[in-house]
């Protein structure tokens, strides 16, 4: 089939500009347009979550959905502001919801998950598979356990016309249920066996994507072979090695419009990779704008993140005096985890001068701090990509980050051998724990020390591709490859 005649469903919880709580949200908002560069006609299926509907332009009713067993409930179409083609399942009494997607405002999983992402991937099984006026849909894509039950609808179906991909993002999230939930989602009783979705005598919807699916991704090549392990493999490791020859590991980009700091209209002095010393006025307004002391020569660390073990945080926030008794600022963006917020507030009640906390979700603010800290931490334990370490290359701002899954894949160690041959582009650390971090937080010192030496990595960062060109070819050619 010509390339360009490929069609793909890409079937997720979260798409930007419209619902984001991570890195799924950014993939699920890049990757279809820098496919549809390529020539791939790509749609996106969402939940019809308030603010999706909302965010939509050119919006108009696909089909009602008569059997459905939710009232009202139907198939939109809109396009997004990016250009996006959407295809929405607007049914209120499952997705209007306001606040976090998938957990209540006490931080509790919503009880009825198991049963609405389950009915979600049904029908983007039957829209893949042309049910709703539409051709059929060569491929249909989907992503983490939300959509993960969607090519077994596609095998129950016994649709083998249309080709399944599935692509972790985050092993940690399984989606895993009651097995009772069966019997109300239309999964026959005999999908309780190992081979199908069992999981620890409960059901796994990851494990459904993993198992019926005629290709699995992930989003590094480091983190596709780390999940094959059992030490990081999650439970998943024996399985994940079973299916490693259609296992593959392809590399986030991001979207370098939304992130470019040539063009961004959240900060305050734009600048690009010919000439980034307008970087400086942006690390001098986000000092005013979080009360620190206005050091032009003081490094500003900077961390943008969920506050969890996995990302590491945990470790970092016992690590504040130490910047700040080296003469650093430390600035943060995040939420999570509640005993690791309360540590890092308490250390800007004690040092607000030099330490900055905000709870919170905030996309503008995470530009400002992506263009004016001097470096980016990132102590995660596990991360699959991680995208954040690639919107501080695409701003100057350089990664400290653990040497796991993508971080380990996307960042380059200052070490001398890389310093001498001026490819670095930022430091990494292993094992993960406080010992290390806090050496490592001493090379960034020493390095920053040298102007030469950190200027270098700045321009390294600046200079990096870290758009979805080389990896949505390769997404292409797994298409293709299938088709
Ligand atoms: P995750 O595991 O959370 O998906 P990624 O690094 O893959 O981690 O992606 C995180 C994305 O979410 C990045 O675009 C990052 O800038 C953004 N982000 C994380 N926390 C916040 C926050 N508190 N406010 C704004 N953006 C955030």
């Amino acid at each position: 089939m010509p390339k360009q005649n490929v069609s793909v469903l890409c079937v997720a919880s979260e798409c930007f500009p419209l619902i984001k709580t991570g890195g799924l949200a950014d993939v699920v908002g890049a990757l279809p347009l820098a496919l549809a560069q390529l020539g791939v006609h790509v749609s996106v299926f969402l939940p019809g979550f308030p603010k999706v509907l909302s965010g939509l332009s050119e919006t108009r009713t696909l089909a009602k959905l008569k059997d459905f067993p939710i009232a009202n409930a139907r198939l939109v179409t809109g396009k997004t502001s990016t250009g996006l083609n959407i295809i929405a399942l607007d049914a209120p009494d499952l997705f209007n919801i306001k606040g976090n997607p998938y957990q209540t405002s006490t931080g509790e999983d919503r009880p009825d998950n198991a049963y609405k992402f389950a009915l979600f991937s049904k029908i983007a099984a039957e829209i893949a598979a042309g049910k709703y006026g539409r051709k059929k849909f060569d491929i249909v894509h989907a992503h983490d356990w939300q959509a993960g039950l969607t090519s077994t609808y596609l095998k129950i179906m016994g649709d083998t016309r249309v080709k399944s991909i599935f692509t972790i993002h985050n092993l940690a999230f399984q989606g895993v249920f009651s097995h009772s939930i069966l019997k109300d989602i239309g999964i026959p009783q005999s999908y309780m066996s190992r081979d199908q979705l069992e999981y620890w005598d409960k059901v796994s919807y990851l494990k459904g994507g993993v198992v019926n699916s005629d290709r699995i991704t992930t989003v590094s090549p480091t983190y596709a072979l780390e999940i094959q392990s059992d030490s990081d493999g999650m439970g998943f490791g024996g399985l994940l090695r079973e299916r490693g020859d259609v296992l593959f590991g392809i590399l986030n980009g991001i979207d370098t419009d939304v992130w470019n700091p040539d063009t961004d209209t959240e900060i305050t002095a734009q600048f690009n990779a010919n000439d980034a010393s307008q970087k400086s006025k942006n690390k001098a307004a986000l000092q005013k704008k979080m009360g620190l002391r206005i050091a032009p020569d003081a490094p500003l660390f900077s961390i943008i993140s969920r506050l969890t073990t996995q990302k590491g945080l945990d470790i970092l926030s016992g690590l504040t005096d130490h910047v700040t008794a080296l003469g650093g600022q430390l600035i943060l963006l995040g939420s999570g985890d509640s005993a690791i917020e309360a540590q890092f507030k308490q250390a800007a009640d004690k040092n607000p001068n030099e330490v900055s906390v905000t709870i919170g979700y905030d996309e503008p603010f995470a530009h400002q701090i992506q263009a004016g800290a001097d470096a980016i931490i990132i102590p995660s334990r596990f991360e699959p990509c991680g995208l954040t370490q690639l919107c501080a290359m695409r701003y100057g701002t350089v990664p400290i980050v653990g040497r796991v899954g993508g971080l380990s894949d996307t960042i380059i160690d200052a070490n001398p051998m890389a310093l001498s041959v001026g490819a670095a582009t930022g430091l990494q650390f292993s094992p993960i724990n406080t010992h290390m971090l806090a050496a490592t937080i001493n090379r960034a010192f020493a390095l920053y020390s040298e102007p030469d030496n950190w200027n270098r990595l700045v321009q390294n960062c600046l200079n990096q591709d870290v758009s979805w060109d080389q990896s949505a070819q390769l997404y292409m050619d797994l298409y293709t490859s299938i088709l």
